[in-house]
């Protein structure tokens, strides 16, 4: 039979490659902590309404990138392309919308989505991401920012990164806006390609984030929306320019971004490098104010972001950050009678927190061979004649120099 291989656009995580993404989480995590973010987990697969909400929804996720199917009892399921609307549905579901808001939710996990895979865009990728639920002041988007930013630079990875942010105003700024748009665009509208004609009129404003090249020409002389913001609105984004500013998180204005959902209000933002071609964004997010609403919630203004982090993963290989694999410690046994005293040792070694291993079978020679093949940093030879005074070979294999150490003693010189 021929090798079976990884369903299209899915991969492996190996070696090197899974380091990279566990370090990209971890990070994440534990600077998340530090800003008083909570971890959720909640399910991969949930009732296809919880991203389909409608049919106002005209974004590419929705309509056309999600993996849902029928159960075999016939509900409609779908594997998550995103997880905000999963945990803005489980605030709700469990009963949390009225009690200690605002609340600030951190997950990570895999996110499903029909693309055409390539570099950087899988069909089965992994997100990290933050939230603030039942925050409405713009100190919230501007904390989101910078943990974003923060988990960025503890990573290493920033240069050749920009933070953009834009604003998609209130409703008022934007059904203006909206109305300047429909007349822009109607007058280019035989330029413009099949989907944007579509977006024209469904959501003019998914036309500003379309990745077709005739359109970006059209899309560069588009109004912006400065235009149409009520002050409020502009109050709003001001304010959170002042907070960026004190958090000293470099920022620049770009009037295109608009976000791949459609449930945005106000502060949208984009996190991208210039170091991986085409799939230069890395973290992407912004505010939805009315999301808890059409999960059955109470009006729960909320800002969050998530980011790929295959890309962040990508960014630390480029970077030259890739983490080292743990170094071990072989034990080695020669003869029958050193077996149950190397065990022992072993797991001393162990519960001290040295990684350690012992192989299965071979004499002397092979062992140490496979000792030198891992890259193991030590070996223990527990040798007859050192064993009847309680005590083992030493060897530092970087150094290459041997010596005789107290069993007792070992641990606490390898730890
Ligand atoms: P893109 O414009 O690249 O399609 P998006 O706007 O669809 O991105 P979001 O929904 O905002 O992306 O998701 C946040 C982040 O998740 C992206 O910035 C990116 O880093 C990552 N991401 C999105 N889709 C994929 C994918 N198919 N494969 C790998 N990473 C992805
Ligand atoms: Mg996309």
């Amino acid at each position: 039979m021929t090798p079976l291989q990884p369903a299209r656009g899915t991969h492996d995580l190996i070696g090197e490659e899974f380091r990279r993404h566990h370090r990209v989480i971890e990070v994440a995590r534990r600077i998340a902590t530090l800003y008083g973010f909570e971890e959720w987990a909640t399910p991969i697969f949930e009732d296809t309404r919880v991203f389909a909400r409608g049919l106002g929804d005209t974004s590419d996720v929705v309509s056309k990138e999600m993996y849902s199917f029928e159960d075999r009892g016939g509900e409609s399921v779908t594997l998550r392309p995103e997880n905000t609307a999963g945990v803005c549905r489980a605030l709700v579901s469990n009963g949390l919308t009225q009690a200690n808001l605002p609340r600030k939710v951190f997950y990570a996990g895999p996110m499903f989505r029909y693309e055409r895979p390539q570099r950087g865009r899988y069909r089965q990728f992994h997100q990290i991401g933050i939230e603030v639920l039942g925050a409405a002041e713009p100190l919230a988007d501007a904390e989101v920012i910078a943990c974003g930013w923060h988990i960025q630079q503890e990573l290493g990875i920033t240069e050749g990164t920009v933070l953009e942010i834009n604003t998609l105003g209130d409703a008022a700024s934007r059904d203006a806006y909206r109305a300047a748009l429909v007349g822009y665009f109607t007058a280019h509208q035989d330029r413009l390609s099949a989907d944007s004609r579509m977006r024209l009129e469904r959501n003019p404003l998914r036309i500003l984030d379309s990745k077709d090249a005739g359109d970006r020409a059209i899309i560069a002389d588009a109004p912006t929306i400065f235009d149409h913001l009520t002050p409020e609105a502009a109050g709003f984004f001001a304010g959170v320019q002042r907070h960026l500013a004190s958090f000293g998180v470099p920022f620049r204005i770009n009037a295109r971004i608009v976000r791949g959902l459609d449930y945005y209000s106000h502060t949208a933002f984009e996190f991208v490098t210039d170091r991986l071609g085409a799939q230069g964004t890395v973290m992407g997010g912004g505010r939805y104010n009315g999301l808890v609403e059409e999960m059955g919630g109470p009006p729960t203004p909320s800002v969050g972001w998530a980011a790929g982090v295959e890309r962040l993963a990508l960014l630390v290989e480029a970077s030259g950050l890739t983490p080292a694999a743990p170094r071990q410690v072989a034990v080695i046994p020669v003869g029958e009678a050193a077996e149950a005293p190397a065990l022992a040792l072993l797991q001393s070694l162990r519960r001290a927190g040295v990684t350690a291993e012992i192989a299965y079978k071979g004499n002397l020679k092979r062992r140490m061979e496979r000792a030198n093949r891992l890259g193991a940093r030590a070996a223990v030879i527990l040798g007859e004649e050192e064993l009847a005074q309680g005590a083992a070979q030493l060897r530092d294999l970087d150094a290459g120099t041997q010596q005789t150490v107290p069993l007792a003693e070992i641990p606490g010189r390898l730890a």
